[in-house]
């Protein structure tokens, strides 16, 4: 049985066909161009199910998993920031079925990414794990004996907006000093600019500056590496998962990082296992097409 699953971030829709046995049939992607509004992105989100649709027309259900606070119960968005605007409040599950007319569950991204590594990727054969993703945002998930715990109010596992730094930078869900202020993949580049008046636009560039040397750059990143290490080690006492999985975009990159944050976590005398993701941005959508397989999906 194949299903679509589907990953809308802060940056990209990705959607995927995928079978049981975890057999890619296609992929597809399209910029997310949050600063054209909602109804841009639900465009771009029709165009890549649809564009699924006409070669697999015989799929009979769609997962989706999305950045913001999701009632997995009635698939509608409980809470999310301006990353995706309009998005607050959005009947997604409502709007997919009545579009495609195809059951459809919706997640989290983060928890649909953890999902699609437990099966496919770095979290196999682990019970108890819990993953951040770095990205535009910071994504948080828990799984709890194999079962991903979402919380009371659906934001169990938010630790992209745990409060870090007290007055620290403000975050586009309103607060101040946020974790997604510090080691998300725009926070980054945001750092690397304020200290070199350098205008970076991705944190692959930043990346490439600290693998040349560059001074300032060194410095900013080795303290994004020391926060992620602060943010690792809080998780692994609140949590004291089996293993802690990084995902997102800056995990591509980890040649460059990795051995470094594995020299602060030993520094610092952490025991916290920590494992690079290893479906890269695929995690997100092959887990939505997972939870897709799992029946009504709801496993709260
Ligand atoms: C959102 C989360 C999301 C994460 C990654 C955060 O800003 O609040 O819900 O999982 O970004 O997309
Ligand atoms: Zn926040």
């Amino acid at each position: 049985m194949q299903t679509i699953g589907i990953d809308i971030g802060g940056t990209s829709i990705k959607g995927i066909v995928i079978d049981q046995q975890g057999q890619i049939a296609q992929e597809v992607k399209l910029p997310t161009e949050a600063s054209l509004g909602k109804d841009h992105i639900l465009e771009h989100v029709k165009s890549v199910i649809e564009q699924l649709l006409n070669n697999y027309p015989e799929i009979q259900a769609i997962g989706i998993g999305t950045a913001g606070r999701v009632d997995v119960l009635t698939g509608h968005i409980v809470y999310a920031t301006d990353n995706l605007p309009g998005w607050h409040g959005f009947h997604v599950k409502d709007w997919a079925e009545a579009q495609f007319n195809r059951r459809t569950v919706v997640d989290n991204d983060a928890n649909t990414a953890l999902l699609g590594e437990h099966w496919l990727g770095a979290g196999r054969g682990y019970s108890n794990l819990t993953m951040i993703t770095l990205g535009t945002g910071v994504g948080g998930a828990n799984m709890v004996r194999s079962e991903l715990y979402r919380g009371a109010h659906w934001n169990g596992g938010e630790y992209g907006h745990v409060i870090f730094v007290p007055h620290g930078r403000p975050c586009n869900c309103g607060f101040q000093g946020c974790i997604e202020q510090y080691i998300s993949g725009t926070a980054l580049v945001r750092s690397a600019r304020e200290a070199s008046q350098t205008s970076y636009e991705s944190g692959h560039e930043v990346l490439a500056d600290y693998v040349k040397g560059v001074p300032v750059i060194v410095e900013v990143v080795e303290e994004f590496i020391r926060n992620i290490a602060i943010v690792l080690h809080n998780i692994h006492i609140g949590m004291n998962p089996d293993a802690i999985l990084i995902g997102g975009g800056i995990v591509e990159a980890k040649a460059v990082w990795w051995q470094k944050l594995e020299m602060v976590l030993a520094s610092m005398g952490s025991t916290v296992t920590v494992l690079p993701a290893l479906l890269g941005n695929q995690a997100g959508s092959i887990g939505a097409a997972r939870y897709a397989m799992l029946g009504s999906g709801v496993q709260v």
